[in-house]
């Protein structure tokens, strides 16, 4: 299984001032502030539950190499914007899919799903060839098609999207989304994941297993 790109497009440097200054705002704390302490100040305050101050930032991703299963189930996190791509506009020519790692594990699994996913492409062509439009003829393509997305959370949306997604419950190819995301920002914000580690290392580990 070929693994979810996903790209950090977007994610502002000044990030842990501003949550900072939002939070010192409750406190009317801007000058009780001492030198060295921000990240300190700040992981406090997540772990306290006040996470709401941690809506004021936005990281902006790029999301490719998905499944429309995987698209779908990123699409239940509501508190994000999102943007498509659209079978409506976009032919899928040439017809691209993503084989779950609990297929490609099986010589004969393999067999089956490739005769099914070649068979509805084949249909999918033909119905185009026929003149029918691309939002009808996408109908017997498998959720297995490959689509990509760009996408927006703040940073309590974050959170909340990898204590599901990095959960072993998750489904694995959003687990792999969820690993990726944790990696890449808890290099740009080290402040803002540490309580979550020990899910993130659960989450490679079973990633191991397929
Ligand atoms: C392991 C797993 C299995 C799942 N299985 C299924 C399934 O079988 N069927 C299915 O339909 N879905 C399933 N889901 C999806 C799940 O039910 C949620 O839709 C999805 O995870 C998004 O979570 P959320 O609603 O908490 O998050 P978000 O939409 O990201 O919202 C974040 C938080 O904001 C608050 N919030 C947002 N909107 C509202 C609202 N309207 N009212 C009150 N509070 C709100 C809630 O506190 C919520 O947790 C599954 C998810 C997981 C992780």
């Amino acid at each position: 299984m070929e693994n979810p790109k996903l790209v950090v497009v977007y994610a502002p440097e000044g990030a842990l001032e501003i949550i900072n200054r939002a939070t010192r705002t409750a406190y009317r704390s801007h000058d009780k502030e001492k030198p060295g302490t921000r990240e300190a100040f700040v992981q406090n305050i997540i772990k306290s539950g006040h996470e709401s101050v941690i809506e004021h930032v936005s990281v902006n991703f790029e999301l490719s190499n998905i499944s429309r299963a995987c698209a779908t189930q990123i699409l239940r996190h509501r508190l994000a914007s999102y943007t498509c791509e659209s079978m409506r506009y976009v032919t899928m020519d040439p017809f691209e899919y993503v084989v779950p790692a609990g297929v490609e594990n099986s010589v004969e699994a393999m067999k089956l799903f490739e005769k099914a996913v070649t068979s509805a492409s084949t249909a999918y062509s033909k119905l185009i060839a026929l003149g029918v439009k691309k939002e009808d003829a996408r109908a017997c393509l498998p959720i297995a098609t490959k689509t990509r997305m760009f996408f927006t959370y703040n940073l309590r949306e974050v959170r909340h999207f990898l204590h599901e997604r990095l959960s072993p419950r998750a489904q694995r190819e959003v687990r792999m989304v969820a690993v990726s995301m944790y990696d890449q920002l808890s290099d740009l914000y080290p402040w803002l994941l540490s309580d979550m580690e020990e899910a993130y290392e659960k989450a490679v580990k079973s990633l191991e297993d397929k």
